[in-house]
């Protein structure tokens, strides 16, 4: 007998330029159960990046009447644009049965530990300063003052790993991938999470 475990969320939280994006891309390959919550955004689309798949895109306007309207299960500002994630399609996942993986900032993290949901949040750093910069450079997209704007911020954001389950330091992203896929993994196991555990165990009583 193989035990259902109930779902959960996973919160994927690191400074611009760790590697969240290609971690979530790589993770998404390697587990079935696994979905990745679509957040919204008012930020401009960058090159590259599809309507609908990589964020909802929306006008300010827009999201101030989603979020009046209460269709956000967390929402923040980040680097001058607003991001959220709306509880319709968080909502739609867990029905499908699917564990959900959160590709957002620490505000947002503690947002959802706030509310009723069961999450569990990894924090990614980067292998060192240098190489943050480094990578940030290498992507390219973005403009040198928003790049700028993001430098500033990285000491901020990763005050914040205390906050979290577990912190990961991406230095090769496979070895990082399979850590967090082995925490999944293992967090799926816990007892609080197994379903039918106790039907199960019964089965032993004379
Ligand atoms: P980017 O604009 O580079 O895709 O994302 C900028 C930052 O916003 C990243 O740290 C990302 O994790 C965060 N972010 C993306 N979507 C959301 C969201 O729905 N809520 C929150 N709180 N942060 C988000």
């Amino acid at each position: 007998m193989v035990f259902k475990s109930k779902n959960f969320c996973i919160v994927l939280s690191s400074p611009s330029g760790a590697g969240k994006t290609s971690i979530s891309k790589m993770l998404l390959t390697k587990d079935k159960s696994l979905s990745l919550s679509i957040s919204c955004t008012t930020r401009p689309i960058r090159k590259g990046e599809v309507n609908k798949k990589d964020y909802i895109f929306l006008t300010n306007d827009q999201f101030n009447q989603s979020k009046k309207n209460n269709k956000f299960l967390e929402s923040a500002d980040v680097f001058g644009y607003k991001y959220g994630t709306l509880k319709e399609s968080v909502n739609n996942f867990f029905n499908k049965k699917r564990d959900v993986l959160f590709d957002i900032d620490w505000q947002g993290y503690q947002q959802l530990k706030q509310s009723n949901m069961d999450v569990v949040g990894i924090f990614i750093l980067p292998p060192s300063k240098k190489e943050l910069i480094n990578r940030l450079r290498i992507r390219g997209r973005d403009t040198s003052n928003e790049m700028k704007k993001r430098m500033n911020l990285v000491q901020n954001e990763i005050s914040h790993f205390p906050e979290y389950d577990y912190v990961i330091i991406n230095d090769q992203l496979k070895d990082c991938v399979n850590k967090i896929k082995n925490i999944i993994d293992t967090e799926r196991l816990k007892k609080s999470r197994l379903i039918n555990l106790t039907n199960f165990v019964n089965k032993f009583r004379n």
